[in-house]
């Protein structure tokens, strides 16, 4: 029988890792596979590493990692997905925003033969408004800006085949923004939809400041635009000086240099100034990632594994 093993990050989950667990094995246990369930704890400060234990005692086919410190969610899918042996993983958040009823959907586009199916949301209920908007422009711009078409309003559940999971785990950059990396990879990718229920407790550990970093980390990361941008407008306001110093120039040429210079000598100034702090913010940024990356430190550090039983 195929395997398939369910990654689940989670962090200061101990509200909802109880509800959650039940109801994923309620869903494992009426599929046709050999199923085990990988936690992986990311330095959580609350009792989620506890829970997870008592998890793993009633249930010998669920294993835990616990990472030695809080290293985000995507280095804690990382981890997860590289200790996966199955044949398949399954990456679903622990909050019950993603449901695990869609799995054996997912299960069965994979047995049709795709290789990463990932479920995109068709309602966003509790989520404000702003989100929404928000989470929309994200998805439009980086369609526009980059090159690898990242699927809309798609998250990280999804399931992963063998050679999807191969792939990824080559992909050791340290900015890693997975639903990128998902697509990135390539292979046979197909949709399945379903409605994002609200956070069943809990709290959310995004905030709009972390939500920024991942949207400047997704459009750097899987796009130079930027980079052509800041040309482009160092280019146009080159351009625009070159008009405006000729234009000066002829008009001193017919009616002298009155020494009124001063406002259009700031307003040159103040103008080339801002741009070239736009272009070498653009650069930094770059530069910035190149260094973090140039340091090739490991993405995460185990301190407790627990590998679940496989399952016979
Ligand atoms: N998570 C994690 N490390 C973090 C933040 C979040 O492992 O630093 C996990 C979290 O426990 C949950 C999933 O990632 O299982 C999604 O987090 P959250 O629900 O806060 O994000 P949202 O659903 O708002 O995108
Ligand atoms: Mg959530």
């Amino acid at each position: 029988m195929p395997q398939l093993t369910i990654v689940v990050p989670a962090y200061n989950e101990s509200a909802v890792l109880r509800t959650f667990h039940q109801r994923l094995r309620q869903v494992l246990d009426a599929l046709p596979l050999e199923s085990n369930v990988l936690y992986v704890d990311d330095g959580s400060s609350d009792d989620t590493w506890s829970i997870i234990e008592a998890l793993i005692a009633d249930d010998p086919r669920t294993g835990a990692l616990k990472l030695s410190r809080n290293f985000g969610k995507e280095a804690a899918l990382t981890a997860g997905l590289d200790a996966v042996t199955a044949d398949a993983a399954v990456v679903i958040d622990a909050d019950l925003q993603d449901p695990p009823e869609l799995i054996p959907a997912l299960v069965e586009q994979w047995q049709a033969g795709f290789d990463v199916v990932y479920a995109t949301r068709s309602v966003r209920e509790g989520e404000t408004a702003l989100k929404r908007f928000t989470a929309a422009a994200f998805y439009r711009s980086m369609e526009r800006l980059s090159d690898t078409a990242i699927p809309r309003d798609t998250g990280d559940f999804r399931l992963l085949s063998r050679r999807a999971l191969d792939a990824l785990g080559q992909l050791r950059e340290r900015q890693r923004f997975m639903k990128g990396l998902f697509s990135w990879i390539g292979y046979r990718q197909t949709a399945v939809h379903y409605q994002r229920e609200p956070r069943q407790a809990g709290t959310t550990k995004w905030n709009y400041w972390r939500l920024a970093q991942l949207a400047i980390e997704g459009i750097t990361s899987f796009s130079t635009a930027p980079l052509r941008l800041a040309t482009w407008v160092g280019l146009g306001a080159a351009g625009l000086s070159f008009v405006y110093g000729v234009w000066v120039f002829i008009k001193a040429l017919f009616h002298g240099d009155p020494v009124r210079g001063y406002p259009t000598l700031m307003l040159v100034i103040l103008f080339l100034g801002g741009v070239q702090l736009l272009a070498l913010g653009v650069i930094g940024e770059y530069l910035g990632r190149n260094y973090a990356e140039s340091k090739r430190r490991p993405l995460y550090f185990v301190e407790e594994q627990r590998l679940p039983r496989r399952p016979h």
